[in-house]
């Protein structure tokens, strides 16, 4: 592990963010930890020194002046806030329909042909939230650079079509409902976000 990953996971630990159980991911598969990002984004201080760390890698990936941060919502709001400030760039977010589930540029937010952009998430699992927004700056014109977040738990695999960053890369085990060994033992999985604290 790299020793940025350590000093990574350090701040998640000392903000009780490293949660262990039996945890419904947004990717639809089930895993025994969770890192609850927000949990340590709740420190302005630790999100900015995050956004600042998470810029410098992005910087290495992108090959011009980045103009744009874009995040999907909510999870990649303050990260994405906060990279965009390390970079001196603008900041906007895309939303996904309650119905449809398809992500969008809402609330009046536009992208300038050929702006250069890179897309900011707090956390990487299958990648799909992180591709959806790309496509989304893509069909709007922008030229999209580079993606990055602060955890990637999925080993380095994931593809959304740029080259990728993360302060921390993990292999965290990842089961599909079907044949996951928690459903088989009968603990009740909970979808961290939306547990009541
Ligand atoms: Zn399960």
């Amino acid at each position: 592990m790299k020793p940025q990953t350590e000093s990574v996971l350090d701040l998640f630990r000392a903000a009780g963010a490293y949660l262990e159980g039996h945890f419904l991911l947004t990717s639809g598969l089930h895993s025994g930890a969770y890192l609850q990002c927000a949990l340590v984004l709740q420190h302005p201080r630790a999100a900015e020194s995050l956004g600042r760390l998470l810029a410098q890698e992005l910087r290495k990936q992108a090959a011009e002046p980045v103009a744009l941060v874009a995040s999907p919502a909510l999870g990649g709001l303050i990260i994405g806030h906060e990279v965009a400030r390390a970079l001196g760039a603008r900041f906007i977010f895309t939303e996904r329909d309650a119905v449809t589930k398809k992500m969008s540029l809402r609330r009046g937010f536009t992208v300038s042909p050929g702006e250069t952009a890179v897309v900011v998430e707090d956390v990487i699992t299958t990648g799909g939230s992180t591709q959806d927004v790309v496509d989304v700056l893509n069909a709007a014109g922008a030229n999209v650079l580079a993606a990055g977040s602060i955890i990637d738990r999925s080993g380095g695999r994931a593809e959304v079509g740029v080259p990728r960053a993360a302060l921390a890369t993990l292999q965290v085990a990842a089961h599909s409902p079907g044949e996951c060994p928690l459903c088989a033992s009968g603990i009740p999985v909970v979808k961290p976000g939306s547990r009541p604290a």
